[in-house]
């Protein structure tokens, strides 16, 4: 029996995990993180070492612990190589390393609980969850912090090409793809934001001269995903004022910079164009074909026709919750709110129904635009804190 359960232990649920314990509301021993990956955070390990990213997109205050400045106080010595620009942005191998050094002195391989959720129910007033691995635990309070990322976003075109064309063609966040070292040029990359940019950077080290960028848009150049308005007051006061959800939602949407990239990462791309390592190709595409060893492609708007050797695919997530599986399931046992979107709607204190907490996408109708980010997860764990009895 535990005080706490949190379901999915990244970048959320361990900064609630940290929160929940730095604040005295529970200890190691009445906390268990379920996460169907072996260690803390390894998926997003996994996915930013994959795309080659160097520095993170959000500012060094944005991280798991709770002082704002642990960051930045963790490298007393603000080394350029270790911060980027005005906002220090960290490096990807420095923000891991301070998040291991948090996961490692609050201990929280020690409530580490490898597996996968597979069912949720109330009995006798205690969550009780059950995993893949036949293990079944009770505890008073549940907080849900799995991402909607799970379900790859495949275009239309891709799925028509069918099976035989499977072995040319990877989502860049598919477990099958392992190394990008193993691609046989040239190479597509199809998608405009910024996992397009780290992907071709990386590729184009790679295999200079060979990669193609094909997005459907232009580039969008924006600092951060969402204006740093909706960190604060300036922008949130107004939005949690909204009772209708729809319309919180299209606040939502119209706010997110979609398929945006930050000025550094842009001027990347037009340099490695110049020196002729990157094609740049702005259209859609219509149709592909296989033949032989290679995919073509024709495009929409007749920028010319194309052949590779592999085509990697960096369009995203599916944004929608999962339609079957526990979580629907729980949503209908227990009577829980959604919006028409279908996603949670919760109190301020981020509570589903009593002892049920969420964060991430699921919290995104509360904490608005940020929701899904690193300073998302901090506003999550600051108001489960607080707001918990
Ligand atoms: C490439 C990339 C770069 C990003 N860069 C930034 C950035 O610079 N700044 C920023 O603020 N944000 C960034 N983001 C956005 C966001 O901060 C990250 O996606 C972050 O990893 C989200 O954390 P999370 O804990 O919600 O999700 P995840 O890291 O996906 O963790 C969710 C966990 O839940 C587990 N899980 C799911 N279902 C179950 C189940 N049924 N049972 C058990 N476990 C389950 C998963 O296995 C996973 O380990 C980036 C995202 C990506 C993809």
């Amino acid at each position: 029996m535990f005080e706490w359960v949190i379901i999915g232990g990244g970048i959320h649920g361990c900064t609630i995990a940290n929160y929940l314990i730095k604040s005295g509301k529970t200890t190691i021993d009445d906390l268990l993180i379920i996460d169907s990956h072996k260690e803390p955070m390894e998926k997003w390990k996994k996915l930013t070492s994959r795309i080659g990213m160097e520095y993170l997109r959000s500012p060094s205050v944005h991280h798991i612990d709770v002082n704002a400045f642990s960051l930045q106080n963790f490298r007393k010595l603000i080394n350029h190589t270790e911060f980027y620009g005005q906002y220090k942005r960290p490096s990807l191998a420095l923000f891991n390393e301070h998040c291991d050094s948090i996961i490692t002195n609050v201990h929280l391989k020690d409530c580490w609980e490898q597996g996968r959720v597979i069912h949720v129910n109330k009995e006798e007033g205690k969550w009780k969850i059950e995993t893949d691995k036949g293990q079944s635990v009770l505890s008073n309070n549940l907080v849900i912090s799995i991402s909607v990322n799970e379900d790859l976003h495949i275009p239309k075109w891709v799925n028509d090409l069918g099976e035989e064309s499977a072995s040319h063609i990877s989502h860049i966040f598919s477990e099958e793809l392992t190394n990008l070292n193993d691609l046989t040029p040239p190479i597509l990359v199809v998608g405009g934001g910024i996992t397009a940019a780290h992907t071709v950077i990386k590729l184009c080290g790679l295999f200079p001269g060979k990669v193609t960028l094909l997005s459907r848009h232009r580039f969008r150049v924006h600092g951060f995903d969402s204006d740093p308005g909706w960190l604060g007051p300036k922008n949130m006061k107004f939005f949690s004022e909204i009772e209708d959800y729809k319309m919180r939602r299209e606040e939502i949407t119209n706010a997110r910079h979609k398929g945006s990239i930050p000025n550094d990462i842009y001027q990347k791309l037009i340099r490695l164009e110049k020196q002729g390592a990157l094609r740049l190709v702005f259209d859609e595409v219509e149709a592909a074909n296989k033949h032989n060893h290679e995919i073509s492609i024709n495009l929409k708007g007749g920028s010319g026709d194309f052949a590779f050797k592999h085509i990697i695919l960096a369009t995203g997530f599916e944004s929608k919750l999962p339609e079957k599986g526990w979580l629907k399931q729980l949503i209908q046992k227990e009577n829980l709110a959604c919006a028409t979107c279908g996603y949670p709607i919760v109190n301020q204190g981020l509570e589903w129904c009593p002892h049920l907490y969420v964060s991430g996408p699921l919290a995104e109708l509360e904490i608005g635009p940020t929701a899904r980010n690193i300073s998302g997860a901090r506003k999550a764990a600051e108001r489960i804190v607080n707001y918990s009895e």
